[in-house]
């Protein structure tokens, strides 16, 4: 182990008086002194305890629980040597939970925050898993050899607003039809980036309307990737997905809370208003408020045909699924489009992160605020042939990975085109 006290013996011997005074005198980080960092978009750590000599750094998560779960972290450590052994001890937050939930007042099941593996990355681009950490009483235990000395490490994969913007921008330039635009403001300011996807001559009269969406609760970062798998499909070279775009207009939103993501926040039973229970006439979201805009006007148009709205559920789910709204909501129709779409996915939806066989359903006997919920005030306020769901995508397994996430989206992708070859108004 090179110490401070070492390098400078070192020089001693080997160096000139110049020379000795500037590496005596170079930034301690530079000398292999481990440093949290930050303070860049989506980062989140408290540090609790940091030991340069046994290579420790004890984190919880930083977020406040007025703005949510306090489950994600998110760190870059500064001044690793190569190939040593760094170890991060992850702390649930002890914030007490502020929101509407019914665990007010207690701090949150620490689960969440503790994912089986962390990933990692050494450019803060491409993320890896860890293998799976060492459960303390309270707390997980992960390694990391490093071999850079720089590492971003996280609850999942990151996936900010810049990536976002990257994301709509990059699929737009290459795909003939695509464009990106600002679904709006954040109610912070922020720029909301979104993706829309219409090619060819067909009338937009005749064009069946397609949302999609993630990310309404911040920590779900999977869900965001399961966007980017998604949008990489529709604007590629399959000619399923050119048929998709020649016939269909279809939105695309990585990100619906960018204000939670940017900020390392949870964003679930975030006061005033949970992104998902804001679907009311007076939303508090402006990205609410402007994806509902957009739906109405689909709707008006009798266009709008499937919205899917895609998180990452509990810790303990190892298969994706999907909610559906309950059947007594909707039309005959409804019912029956949901099951054809349905059944498609499940074909589709095949593996490695492969569709649980049953939905789950979401109405009045899941949270009392229902029909707040974004499918629920989609599908009462759409045709009565639209299709409307939630896909939960399982995040806690060794599949739920940057690839295992996208290949869910360019599957979605394709079972959305098996779908709508039929006319789903008949
Ligand atoms: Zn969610």
């Amino acid at each position: 182990m090179l110490s401070r006290f070492s390098l400078c013996r070192f020089s001693v011997r080997r160096l000139s008086l110049p020379a000795i005074l500037l590496v005596c005198c170079l930034p301690l980080a530079a000398r292999g002194e481990l440093r949290v960092v930050t303070d860049f978009e989506g980062g989140s750590a408290k540090v609790l305890a940091l030991d340069p000599i046994s290579r420790t750094i004890r984190i919880a998560p930083a977020g406040q629980a007025e703005r949510g779960w306090p489950c994600w972290w998110y760190l870059r450590v500064e001044g690793l040597r190569r190939d040593e052994t760094l170890t991060l001890e992850v702390q649930p937050s002890e914030a007490l939970l502020v929101g509407p939930g019914k665990n007010r007042g207690k701090p949150l099941v620490p689960a969440w925050a503790l994912p089986t593996r962390a990933s990692f990355s050494t450019d803060g681009k491409s993320w890896r898993q860890t293998e799976p950490g060492r459960a303390l009483e309270a707390g997980m235990v992960y390694s990391f050899t490093a071999d850079a000395e720089t590492l971003w490490i996280a609850w999942g994969p990151p996936f900010t607003p810049a990536d976002s913007a990257n994301l709509v921008r990059s699929l737009a330039k290459a795909c003939r039809g695509a464009e990106e635009f600002e679904l709006c403001k954040s109610n912070e300011g922020r720029p909301c980036p979104a993706l829309r996807l219409k090619d060819g001559d067909r009338r937009d009269e005749e064009r069946p309307a397609i949302w999609l969406q993630a990310r309404q609760h911040a920590w779900e970062s999977g869900s965001s990737w399961v966007a980017r798998g998604l949008g990489e499909w529709l604007a590629g070279d399959d000619p399923a997905a050119r048929r998709l775009r020649e016939t269909c207009e279809i939105t695309l939103v990585p990100i619906m809370d960018i204000d939670s993501t940017a900020t390392g926040n949870g964003g679930k039973e975030a006061l005033p208003q949970d992104h998902n229970r804001d679907w009311t006439d007076k939303p508090h979201h402006a990205e609410v408020a402007a994806a509902q805009k957009e739906l109405l006007r689909y709707s008006a148009e009798k266009r709008l045909a499937l919205f899917i709205d895609l998180h990452n559920p509990g810790p303990t789910d190892r298969q994706p699924f999907f909610y559906r709204c309950p059947d007594e909501t909707l039309a005959e129709i409804g019912v029956r489009n949901v099951d054809r779409f349905l059944t498609i996915c499940r074909g589709e939806l095949a593996g490695p992160l492969a569709l649980a066989p049953e939905p789950r359903t979401s109405g009045a006997g899941y949270d009392p605020l229902w029909k707040q919920m974004s499918k629920n005030w989609v599908a009462a306020n759409a045709p009565p042939h639209a299709v409307s769901l939630t896909l939960e995508t399982a995040w806690n397994t060794p599949d739920s990975s940057t690839d295992g996430y996208r290949t869910v989206g360019a599957q979605l992708g394709m079972a959305i085109e098996k779908y709508l070859r039929a006319d789903p108004t008949r």
